[in-house]
């Protein structure tokens, strides 16, 4: 890797910040983490801290609280569920920044572990106020960012510390800049990518950039309606984006120069209304009746999406193939993370909804790597410069 990690550097007896996400998501009612997972990403990066003796203090967003304090986005939950997992107490402060912080940072042993408050109670986190990133600077002597979730955001506890501490990646950032990297700049080939969710014009970025690289395009979800419209069919009620169009029609053409075999549905499950509830159908691409809409792929696209990526040693999957949220529109979604999940290759998920319909499925551990970051994935995928990352130590 091109950036320095936290192999690279002494940390034992130093007060080490660590920029982390624990951005879980929280039960509606009960306030409650419903799911751990980003807590546990974490593990590795502070468990190796604290066997160095390094006195770990933690910092990390949750939620949105726009710049106040905001009882129910507390991290105290957090803390009590990292303790748990370390076997060991976590201390947490009442902010993240001030007197009290300051204390508590100067009475930690080597081996200790604090969390700092959300850091976004202030405004200044977002805006990457220089002020405030030193003084989040100023309680430590070395910075690791192993957020890869936020990388792609300029803010204070991202970037601004960075300007006044040594900045490393941790475990975790390392990982998804490894996985991700490689598969972008020297992938096994044959590679593919197979692109869904509702719209083309969140993914034109992304579709750009991957074109140069991949031997297959494989489209599904709400954005194959446009694809599906530019090539002449008719896609009944399903949402298209006209202005799209032109683009649309442009990849097509490109994919077609490039040698790039480009896949699109050719049959989908149509529905009557926009609920599980509805009345549904699969029909081939060319019999869509009007006014009823796409929600899924069919089993003939599933089974020709599912031929190609049969043959390919690398595959990055970003977006659901359909409506997965809706139990009679997550077949197409299903079966193409299933067999994700028995290829002998090297499988790559970008974070958001697609990893939240893997985590649903419980396929994780069988795909080679499934990103913690959605928007940081996104971006990384189209070829940007991550901020987060932009700011760590170079090798
Ligand atoms: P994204 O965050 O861009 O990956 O989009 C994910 C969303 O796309 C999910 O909430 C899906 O329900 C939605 N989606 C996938 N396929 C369709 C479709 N055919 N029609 C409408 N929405 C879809």
């Amino acid at each position: 890797m091109e950036k320095k990690t936290l192999r690279d550097i002494k940390v034992s007896d130093k007060h080490v910040l660590v920029r982390v996400d624990f951005n879980v998501p929280l039960g509606k009612l009960t306030g409650k983490i419903t799911d751990d997972s980003r807590i546990r990403g974490a593990i590795p990066t502070i468990q190796y801290l604290i066997d160095q003796g390094a006195k770990v203090i933690l910092c990390s967003h949750l939620g949105r609280p726009r710049g106040r304090v905001s009882e129910g986005l507390r991290l105290a939950p957090v803390g009590e569920r990292l303790s748990q997992l370390l076997g060991k107490p976590v201390k947490c402060t009442p902010d993240c920044i001030g007197t009290e912080v300051k204390r508590g940072v100067s009475e930690m042993k080597s081996g200790d572990v604090l969390l700092l408050e959300n850091l976004r109670f202030h405004p200044e986190e977002e805006k990457n106020d220089p002020e405030f990133a030193r003084s989040l600077a100023r309680l430590a002597d070395v910075f690791v960012n192993d957020a890869f979730g936020t990388a792609h955001r300029a803010h204070a506890s991202t970037v601004g510390v960075a300007d006044y501490l040594p900045a490393v990646a941790g475990f975790l950032m390392e990982k998804e800049l490894e996985f991700l990297g490689k598969a972008m700049a020297d992938p096994a080939r044959p590679f593919a990518m197979l692109v869904g969710g509702a719209k083309v014009g969140d993914k034109i970025g992304l579709l750009e950039n991957v074109l140069e690289k991949v031997n297959s395009l494989i489209i599904g979800g709400g954005m194959a309606h446009t694809f599906l419209k530019a090539q002449g069919y008719d896609v009944g009620s399903s949402p298209v984006e006209n202005e799209r169009l032109g683009f649309a029609r442009g990849l097509i053409e490109k994919a077609a120069r490039r040698g790039v075999r480009l896949l699109l549905p050719t049959d989908a499950v149509v529905a009557a209304e926009f609920s599980a509830g509805s009345t549904h159908k699969t029909v081939s691409l060319t019999n869509v009746p009007d006014d009823w809409m796409i929600l899924d792929i069919g089993p003939q696209s599933i089974r020709s999406f599912g031929d190609e990526l049969k043959g390919c040693k690398t595959i990055i999957w970003n977006g659901p193939m359909g409506v997965f949220e809706l139990a009679p529109f997550r077949n197409g979604t299903t079966a193409i993370a299933k067999l994700l999940a028995s290829l002998d290759a090297t499988t790559i998920i970008g974070g958001g909804s697609t990893a939240e319909a893997i985590a649903e499925l419980g396929l994780a551990d069988r795909l080679t790597h499934v990103s913690t970051g959605g928007g940081a994935s996104l971006e990384f995928l189209e070829g940007k410069t991550l901020p987060g990352v932009a700011a760590l130590l170079d090798c």
